[in-house]
């Protein structure tokens, strides 16, 4: 159990050292539009809740940001419930964890604007190589990750993507990432030395 392990005033330097593009794409388009549509609340969410953000912090995070577009009661009334569902507080109450990334991948889909899914799978190749190129990859690099996303290999697109990222040799990892809080560990593990 890992209840408690991060806060939110730490997301921001999380999103850009350890989190897979995944959860990075949903984190940087709630920063620029203040907003996210179920998909991306749900998937991001459930991920936060996993790696040990605590009910209150993610409700306050979320606000902060619903907060500049729309006024705090209508927050509570609209988007309370979901992430209280997350943590097992309503409806079924059972804590949910984060989705892998074959439900990411598989049932999931996201529609045009929609920012959840995953970047490997559901994102266009130019978007994909310009995110890609923005994360310090060197364009051999850059190439090869997208390679692997054009013919369907979106584990191995997301492995090398996190050895390059983490400055580390082409299968240093020695596991596959088929998670996103398994890939946010495996990071947080290395950071910490
Ligand atoms: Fe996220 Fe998994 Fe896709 Fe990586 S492969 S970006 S962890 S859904």
């Amino acid at each position: 159990d890992s209840k408690g392990a991060i806060h939110k005033e730490q997301l921001d330097e999380l999103a850009c050292t350890s989190y897979p593009p995944c959860m990075k794409e949903i984190h940087n388009s709630l920063r620029r539009n203040h907003h996210l549509r179920y998909g991306a609340r749900r998937q991001y969410g459930q991920f936060l809740k996993e790696a040990g953000l605590p009910m209150e912090e993610q409700l306050q995070f979320l606000k902060e940001e619903f907060t500049k577009k729309i006024d705090s009661d209508k927050f509570d009334r609209q988007y309370g419930y979901d992430i209280r569902y997350i943590y097992g507080k309503e409806g079924r109450r059972a804590e949910m964890s984060g989705m892998a990334c074959a439900t990411i991948i598989l049932k999931s889909q996201p529609g045009p604007l929609d920012c959840h899914g995953c970047p490997f799978a559901h994102m266009e190749t130019a978007l994909l190589t310009q995110r890609l190129k923005n994360c310090d990859i060197s364009d051999v690099e850059v190439e090869n990750i997208v390679g692997f996303s054009k013919t369907r290999q979106y584990d191995r697109a997301c492995t090398r993507y996190f050895e390059a990222v983490h400055k580390m040799e082409d299968g240093a990892l020695g596991q596959m990432i088929t998670h996103p809080n398994q890939y946010l560990k495996l990071s947080q593990e290395i950071y910490a030395g």
